[in-house]
Formats: C-alpha cells, sequence, structure tokens
C-alpha cells in the first residue's frame, strides 16, 4: 500500500520512525503511523468496531443506534429467515467446518449442489466455487493465463483482480476505464494471438458505482478473438430480470466466456465462483492455486448460499424494491446539490473536497446515526476522497427519509459540480 497517495489538505502527516528500527519493520511502522497520524484515534474509519448487530442494515456503533448505508447487503440475505434456517440445518448435520480443502476430505454434497445451484442460476452449465470472491479471481484469472500470454484489465478493477495478474505469470496491461478504443488500440498493439488474450472488466464498479460498458467491451474482444472475464460481484442480485448482473442487463452473456462472482453481497454469506460455458475451463479445478490450497466453505454458508441464489433467481420483487429505494434515494440527494460520480443506483459515491473535509463529513454523519464508506487513496481513483454509500433492499423508507434529513442539513458543504 502506497499512503503517499493520501491527499494532505493541511494534515500534518510526517512521521518520525522509532529509532530503533530498521529494515522493513522502520518502513511498515512509518506507513501505518502516518495514517493513524493523518486520521487520529476517534471514531478510525478503518476501524469502526459494530458493537451489536440488529438486522442487515442496522446495529450499534459506538454505543449509538446506527443505520448502515455502508453495507454489500444489497438484498438483506444475510438476515432472511429462510438462509439462516438453512444454515442452522447444515450447522446440524455438517458441523462447524469442512476442515480440508475440495481436492481432499473438503468435498462436501453440499458444494456439489451449490456449483448446480450457481450454474443453473446463469444458465451455464459448469460452475467452480472458492471459498472467497477475491480467491475466485484469483484463482479464475491465475489458472486461465500464464507465461506467454497477455491480461488486458479495466484500469479500475478490484485489487483481487491486479494480484490475479500479478500471481499468473502472464503480461498484464491496464486499458482506460470503460474505454473500448483503448481496448481496441491494446488489442491491435499487442504482439501474441489473440487467442492468448484474457480482457478482464467488471459489471458494477464498487467505488463510483458505475455500471462496466460490458457489451461494448466485449464485443471489441470478441472482433478480436480474445477471451472475456467479468467480475459481477456487485452487479449479481442487482441487476438484470434474473439477477444475474450487469453482463445480463446489457444482453452480453453471449460475448463472455466466464463471470466471476462473490457471495459476500447480495447473496449476504462468503464465497465465490467462476461459470463458464467451456468445458475446457473444468481444467481450472487443477490449475487454480486458491482452489487446490485452501480449505472449502462451511457448510452453514453453502446451504444459506444456494438458499439465497434460489430467493434471488426466483424473486423479481425484491429487486425492484431496491431500485425504487435507489431512484428515490439518488433524485433527493441530486437535488440537494450533491454531486453522484456515476448514474443513479444502489451504490453510490459523493466526492469531498479532500481527507479533512471527507473524515469530518464522514465522523457527523456517524455522529448522527448513519455510516457509509469513506474511501480515501490508494483506494479510489485519480487520488479522490469518497463518500460511498449503498442503498439495500432492506432499507425501511424511515430509514431513507433519516438519512436524506441528515444529508439535507449537511447540503451547504456539498461540492458543486
Ligand atoms: N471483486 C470485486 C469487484 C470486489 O469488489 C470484491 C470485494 N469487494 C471482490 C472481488 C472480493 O470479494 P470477497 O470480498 O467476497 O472476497
Amino acid at each position: 500500500m502506497n499512503f503517499q497517495q493520501i491527499p494532505q489538505d493541511g494534515i500534518r502527516a510526517a512521521s518520525t520512525p522509532p529509532p530503533q528500527l530498521s529494515g522493513i519493520l522502520r518502513r511498515i511502522a512509518t506507513l501505518g503511523d502516518m495514517l493513524d497520524r493523518a486520521v487520529g484515534e476517534q471514531d478510525h474509519p478503518l476501524r469502526i468496531q459494530i458493537d451489536e448487530i440488529h438486522g442487515p442494515v442496522h446495529a450499534t456503533i459506538s454505543g449509538r443506534k446506527t443505520t448502515l448505508f455502508g453495507t454489500n447487503s444489497y438484498l438483506g440475505l444475510n438476515f432472511d429467515p429462510r438462509c439462516i434456517a438453512a444454515a442452522h440445518e447444515a450447522l446440524d448435520k455438517w458441523g462447524t467446518g469442512s476442515t480440508a480443502s475440495r481436492v481432499a476430505s473438503g468435498n462436501q454434497q453440499g458444494h456439489v449442489a451449490l456449483e448446480k445451484t450457481i450454474a443453473d442460476f446463469y444458465g451455464r452449465p459448469d460452475a467452480i466455487v472458492y471459498s472467497t470472491g477475491f480467491m475466485a479471481n484469483l484463482g479464475s484469472i491465475g489458472g486461465l493465463a500464464s507465461d506467454g500470454d497477455l491480461i488486458l484489465y479495466d484500469a479500475y478493477c478490484h485489487a483481487s483482480i491486479i494480484d490475479a495478474c500479478r500471481a499468473s505469470g502472464a503480461t498484464f496491461k491496464p486499458f482506460k476505464h470503460n474505454d473500448t478504443a483503448d481496448l481496441e488500440r491494446a488489442l491491435t498493439e499487442a504482439t501474441v494471438p489473440a487467442s492468448r488474450i484474457l480482457v478482464v472488466l467488471e459489471g458494477l464498479y464498487s467505488v463510483w458505482g458505475d455500471i462496466g460498458d460490458v457489451i461494448g467491451l466485449a464485443t471489441v474482444a470478441k472482433n478480436h478473438g480474445a477471451l472475456v472475464l467479468v467480475d459481477e460481484a456487485h452487479g449479481m442480485g442487482m441487476y438484470g430480470a434474473n439477477g444475474r448482473g450487469v453482463t445480463e442487463v446489457q444482453g452480453a452473456e453471449h460475448l463472455v466466456d466466464a463471470i466471476v462472482g462473490t457471495f459476500s453481497k447480495s447473496v449476504g454469506v462468503i464465497g465465490g465462483f467462476c461459470v463458464t460455458f467451456h468445458p475446457a475451463l473444468r481444467s481450472l479445478r487443477y490449475l487454480s492455486r486458491a482452489y487446490l490450497y485452501t480449505a472449502s466453505l462451511p457448510p452453514a454458508v453453502v446451504a444459506s448460499a444456494r438458499t439465497a441464489i434460489e430467493i434471488i433467481g426466483s424473486e423479481p420483487d425484491l429487486r425492484a424494491d431496491l431500485w425504487r429505494k435507489a431512484e428515490r434515494f439518488c433524485t433527493s440527494v441530486e437535488a440537494m446539490g450533491y454531486v453522484l460520480r456515476a448514474t443513479p443506483g444502489p451504490v453510490g459515491a459523493i466526492r469531498m473536497r479532500g481527507l479533512i473535509q471527507g473524515l469530518e463529513f464522514w465522523r457527523d454523519l456517524l455522529a448522527s446515526g448513519i455510516y457509509v464508506n469513506l474511501l480515501i487513496p490508494p483506494a479510489t481513483p485519480n487520488g479522490e476522497v469518497l463518500l460511498r454509500f449503498s442503498v439495500s433492499a432492506a432499507h425501511t423508507d424511515a430509514d431513507i427519509d433519516q438519512f436524506l434529513a441528515i444529508l439535507r442539513e449537511f447540503a451547504p458543504r456539498a461540492i458543486s459540480a
């Protein structure tokens, strides 16, 4: 991590490392110390502790009842009674953990059934389940691409995609965010055959909440004969008639060779997956180190993931409810003069002037009983400081009114376009 990118806007960030330290210890002490000094101890945005949880979007933080507008529980399924019941039943029958990798004794009937559920959900013949979404990218991208291959990835892709590129052994280069002309250029300039190129992008980018041009980018990639992998971590459950994500909504499913996703957002548990229509990708089970060398998901997680995916596929009203709430929220926020970084939707970001204003705003929201995510570089594009919010189907209209009333009060502090 590079803390030099933290915007200073007047904060004294210089740090003197303890003199007795040297080498690695000196470097990391300096970085951690610099961040803590910049941010201060009280209500540290990277160390917020939830003391009690009262449902998908309600919690007690520092003794205060707080409404969470910074979770990834877009549909509230982590507290759905059917998902909890499925988890209880599996816990009683199968115990707390699998205690081994899928290729050892950790391949239970539930894992295989979950793979069938997720493959059916995406209408694809094959799926591989990983233990997290991060590992799904490491395993799928790292398993697919290798020495002599080229990975072209959207410049705003998630850290797990970048780490997967690094781990793969392939050459990897970013193309400009959502820019079909830049992808075209990169493909034309490539010195390897197109069949050895993997293009990677996301359905919904979770920092600004902007959607990927999946149809445009995948069309360019396919015209050249490259493979396409889309990470639908955030889009799943939220976009598309069946909840399959931005790829579905844009009619691009036939152009996408592999979809990677996670169970830690709309699905409400933990875990990741890769689905595909290529039989060749079955070999990922023998090539993905993040699949081979780590323990499989606990049975209770597997059971609730299956139930949640079935709900996502069969209850479109939940998605409609999410969008109704998100649209009302975003329209009101924009009417107050706030500038959203992307087209209004369930995930959005409000730009702050710098770290000081961002911190103050974030802390004032928390003191008023609203939690959002404070995002700072290097986790943001262009060195921006952002307040990232997410609306959930689990928010009541009263929750949304509460947040809007506070934002109305704070509106004079908004940055205008
Ligand atoms: N891909 C994207 C686009 C993500 O945003 C994230 C996590 N925020 C992941 C992958 C990793 O997912 P998980 O947290 O389930 O490991």
